[in-house]
């Protein structure tokens, strides 16, 4: 599906992230994991980009997507937008899906990687589904941890997720792990990782070394699904 979108809302997340939220045209079905390409006109050419729908499902009133600010043209264009600008939209794409299909899910996300992940637990939170979900987030430090509020909110009032956040460059005052996602790590935070689905996201390097640990722990590629941030 293409159409015009107006900006209806802009939520800074750091200094260096912002989420773009527009209204859902009432005919827009997706599936939680899904992205979209956003085409903006930037200094007279029209240039598109894929970004995953950090909204869920089943958020009926707008769309949003969350940008990690570049300072590359494209991406200034998208810093100096505001409410009630246009950008074109055509979407959902990707087969990095959650619709229920599983009883238990490792999600495991680095940076910018969090946006589908983010639309995977508040669509399972909000179905009240019964999803065994583990998501395990590496940052470089806190500034990345963007949605941790809300992460926060749906801990309390989801049962079945758990959430395990490492910092690779914390401050000084962070007490949680500095630990890499390693064949260690997953062993320990996912001690039943031979019987779960996973889904990985984050720009490619993150991406190719979650799936040689994987395949180092006989993880079969069938029940690995993810989503390389390729431009990153
Ligand atoms: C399926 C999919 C989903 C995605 N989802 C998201 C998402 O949710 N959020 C998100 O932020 N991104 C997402 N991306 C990535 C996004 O599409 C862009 O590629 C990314 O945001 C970078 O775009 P940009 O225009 O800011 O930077 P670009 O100008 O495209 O630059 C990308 C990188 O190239 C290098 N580079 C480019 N030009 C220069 C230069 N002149 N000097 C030095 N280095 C340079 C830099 O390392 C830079 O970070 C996704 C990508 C895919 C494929």
């Amino acid at each position: 599906m293409k159409f015009q979108a107006h900006v209806s809302e802009i939520i800074r997340r750091s200094e260096h992230i912002k989420s773009f939220r527009f209204r859902r045209p009432e005919d827009f079905d997706y599936k939680a994991g899904q992205y979209i390409v956003v085409t903006l006109d930037v200094n007279g050419k029209s240039i598109s980009k894929p970004f995953s729908l950090s909204s869920s499902p089943t958020e009926k009133e707008h769309l949003e997507f969350t940008k990690k600010l570049t300072g590359h043209e494209y991406s200034d264009a998208l810093d100096s937008m505001v409410k009630g600008d246009t950008f074109n939209i055509s979407g959902p794409y990707g087969k990095m899906t959650y619709e229920g299909e599983y009883e238990k899910i490792a999600l495991l996300s680095g940076g910018i990687g969090i946006t589908p992940m983010r639309s995977i637990c508040r669509y399972c939170t909000d179905m009240s589904l019964d999803t065994d979900i583990v998501l395990i987030c590496s940052d470089r430090s806190e500034e990345d941890m963007i949605f941790w509020k809300e992460l926060s909110e749906m801990l309390s009032l989801n049962p079945h997720l758990k959430v395990f956040q490492t910092l690779t460059r914390a401050s000084e005052g962070w007490t949680g792990s500095r630990d890499r996602i390693s064949e260690t790590l997953v062993r320990r935070e996912l001690p039943d990782y031979a019987i779960r689905e996973f889904y990985i996201c984050g720009p490619p390097p993150m991406v190719d070394s979650m799936v040689e640990i994987l395949r180092s722990l006989s993880i079969p590629d069938m029940r690995i699904k993810k989503e390389s941030l390729i431009g990153y």
